[in-house]
């Protein structure tokens, strides 16, 4: 496995890769990785010759106050991990390689950000935005993975790629979880010990809000049951417990098919999100009379 530091070796190796004619998968991540991170590895490698994951955790995507400074790093496990499971290159740039000079031009998604995370972490999409174009114009990968663990994201990336005509081809890979249900994340190790026993009320929250929902169709109700599994089950402090069309992101209504029910929750030093997406049957009427 390769470790590239710079954008010109990156880009050079890129150039010699196509060249030969092979199909470049890549994985963006910030680091810490977990099985999730390898889910989308795994995927990359049975749909391209060559797989390429950076580790960049992108400050411009961190909003004041928010844990840049403390969010987990360690690059030799990282290393030895994307080695292990069959990664060809590791991009790994600093801070001073992706943003030599504040820029003056931004992307801001639209209306997507206006919901869920984005509600609380006004810029973070923005940043996310950033550092996306900028490696996917490092990278030009023939296919990119992202986890929809991340759904928002997800999402917002899905519409910049279509409203911008990207080549790349994007691939969402399910939410690996622990076997308690919660969700793999670089920051549980920011868990207590007695938080990391409550976080998976989380899951099954949202699992009671699927089963509801599917009973019911009830946007409110659904929402006040999964708020208040976590409340009673959790210390956490809810940010937001959202029901929406997926991947819109916005309110549910009669042609909906795919729905996110999402939920972020703040512990005494980490954020934990989670969601679970769920299809709408054909003969399956919604409506949100009940809001
Ligand atoms: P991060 O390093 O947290 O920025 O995540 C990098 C990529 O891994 C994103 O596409 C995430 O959605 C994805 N990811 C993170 N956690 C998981 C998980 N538990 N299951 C699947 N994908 C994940």
């Amino acid at each position: 496995m390769k470790q590239l530091h710079t954008i010109a070796q990156c880009k050079q190796w890129i150039e010699a890769a196509k060249t030969s004619g092979q199909t470049i998968g890549f994985v963006p991540t910030m680091g810490y990785l977990h099985e999730g991170h390898l889910a989308l590895v795994n995927a990359a490698k049975q749909e391209n010759d060559l797989v390429i994951m950076s580790i960049f955790v992108n400050p411009t995507q961190f909003g004041p106050g928010e844990d840049y400074d403390v969010y987990p790093r360690d690059e030799n496990r990282d290393l030895a991990l994307a080695k292990k499971v069959g990664v060809d290159v590791v991009f790994t740039p600093t801070i001073d390689e992706m943003y030599p000079k504040e820029t003056t031009i931004q992307i801001v998604p639209g209306a997507q950000k206006n919901v869920l995370c984005g509600k609380s972490r006004p810029t973070h999409f923005d940043g996310v935005l950033q550092v996306i174009l900028k490696l996917f114009n490092i990278v030009t990968p023939t296919t990119a993975y992202f986890g929809m663990k991340d759904a928002q994201q997800l999402a917002i990336i899905e519409t910049f790629m279509e409203a911008f005509n990207f080549s790349t081809t994007i691939r969402r890979v399910p939410t690996i979880r622990e076997e308690d249900g919660l969700a793999k994340s670089s920051r549980n190790v920011h868990l207590t010990e007695i938080e990391r026993l409550e976080a998976p009320a989380i899951y099954k929250a949202l699992q009671s809000g699927q089963a509801l929902f599917r009973k019911t169709k009830n946007t409110a109700q659904t929402i006040e049951t999964v708020r208040q599994q976590i409340e009673t089950h959790t210390s956490g402090k809810i940010d937001y417990v959202e029901l929406l069309a997926y991947p819109q992101l916005t309110p549910i209504d009669a042609h909906t098919t795919e729905v996110i029910i999402a939920t972020a929750v703040h512990f005494a030093h980490t954020r934990l999100i989670d969601n679970i997406i769920l299809q709408i049957e054909d003969e399956e009427h919604v409506s949100n009379d009940d809001e």
